[in-house]
């Protein structure tokens, strides 16, 4: 029987010159471990793909979408793996085709790599098409814009032969950027933003900060939900929790109501940036798109970033809202942040939050009470939850002054 067997395609990381064996070492990493459920029995680089492979040689639609959702992947095809022999390739072909469902019009594109081979690749588009019109003869060629492209590829001494394909998240693969902190709320934009970013390449440290002890732990389990959404792709690694609602209190008894958000705010920030520099991450993420709510002014935007040094990055920024529920939609959270529960953001807040805030008063209302006693109490209390699904996720080596996660162990948690 043929093979067949996952190709993986990945434009993007083709463009990265030098740095393309990191990038591509990366990916199989992450590739494994995205198919650690699958009975895996190769992953490997060959001439510009990846070749998955299973153990019983009978790659299946669903280990495809599996490693369509990893960053760095542009493509999947299902291929069929063949020798150079004709009639085994034109079979592969007519088998292909068959499985690309709907179409009319379709056309053949033959490469090699591998120039001792020596048929032309102009002569196998000849040998296959002809095959192909015999077995589908109420189809038609069209060489500008097919409904389907039969690719047949000369590698190695294997022919890959696949006809349809899944477009992949894109991006680059996770652990190839460094390490970011996120906010994590468990509403709709954090998530994306967290994802977003971790497309791009960058391991993902979310933090989230809770309401607790002034409210319930709701909305922990939510974001560790969240997290679990999103491991398919393999963005995060570590999760850390920050009781936030006694301090919180604290704040709003000494602060003017109306500057309360600021001052949570640009704690939670310091707070993160603490984090960062324990982990080494280099930057910090937030949900934040401008104008979305009275916090997201400009004048709040700036308010609160003067509180941190360490770069702010908000990849949200220019979106509708409608592109980011559409998002969360495909990434499985939406359904998760559609709970409402209180986290440190429906604690404590004004009837009437400034929306255009003057420097000189945050910075008078941040003298109101002990920042510093405040931040540094925080992280010495962050709790954490490794998630093992990001392979380039490495735990910081010196003493971290912080404690596992107090929620209650998952029913199905990992073993490693
Ligand atoms: P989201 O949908 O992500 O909750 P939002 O529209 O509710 O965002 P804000 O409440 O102004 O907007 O929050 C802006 C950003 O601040 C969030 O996207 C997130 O990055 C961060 N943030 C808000 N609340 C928390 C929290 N409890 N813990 C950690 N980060 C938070
Ligand atoms: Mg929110």
């Amino acid at each position: 029987m043929t093979e067949r067997l996952c190709l993986v395609h990945y434009h993007e990381i083709g463009l990265k010159g030098k740095n393309r064996s990191t990038f591509e070492n990366q990916l199989v990493t992450n590739l494994h471990r995205a198919l650690k459920a699958f009975p895996i029995a190769n992953i490997q680089r060959i001439s510009g793909y990846i070749v998955v492979e299973s153990e019983d040689r009978m790659a299946t639609p669903e280990m495809a979408h599996a490693i369509a959702k990893v960053p760095g992947v542009a493509r999947v095809s299902l291929a069929y793996k063949c020798g150079l022999d004709e009639g085994e390739y034109n079979a592969a072909a007519i088998r292909a085709l068959r499985e690309a469902g709907d179409f009319s019009t379709f056309k053949v594109h033959a490469r090699r790599s591998s120039t001792t081979y020596p048929v032309h690749s102009i002569d196998m588009n000849h040998i296959v098409g002809s095959a192909l019109c015999e077995a589908f003869p109420d189809k038609i060629v069209q060489m500008h814009d097919p409904d389907v492209t039969v690719v047949v590829h000369v590698v190695q001494g294997s022919t890959f032969v696949y006809a349809a394909s899944m477009p992949g998240v894109g991006g680059l693969p996770v652990g190839t950027a460094g390490k970011v902190v996120t906010l994590l709320s468990s509403g709709f934009d954090s998530p994306v933003a967290t994802w977003m970013v971790g497309r791009r390449g960058a391991t993902c440290i979310p933090v989230h900060f809770s309401g607790r002890p002034m409210t319930s732990d709701t909305s922990e389990y939510l974001c560790r939900d969240i997290v679990d959404a999103l491991a398919p792709s393999g963005v995060v690694g570590r999760m850390y929790v920050v009781p936030f609602g006694e301090y919180q209190r604290e704040i709003s008894l000494v602060v003017p109501q109306s500057l309360r958000i600021i001052m949570y705010r640009r704690v939670m920030y310091q707070v993160s940036e603490r984090i960062a520099q324990l982990e080494g991450a280099k930057a910090i993420v937030t949900g934040e798109s401008l104008g979305q709510v009275a916090s997201q002014t400009l004048d709040n935007i700036a308010a609160v970033n003067q509180a941190v040094t360490i770069p702010v990055l908000r990849p949200l920024i220019g979106s509708d809202k409608q592109e980011i529920i559409r998002r969360a939609q495909e990434l499985g959270t939406y359904d998760i942040s559609s709970q409402t529960a209180p986290d440190c953001c429906t604690l404590f807040m004004p009837r009437r939050p400034e929306t255009h805030a003057r420097m000189r008063e945050v910075l008078d209302a941040w003298e109101l009470f002990d920042h510093e006693a405040m931040v540094n109490a925080l992280v010495a209390s962050v709790e954490y939850e490794d998630f093992p699904q990001c392979p380039s996720y490495h735990a910081p080596k010196g003493p971290l002054r912080a404690h596992h996660s107090s929620l209650a162990p998952r029913d199905d948690a990992p073993t490693e």
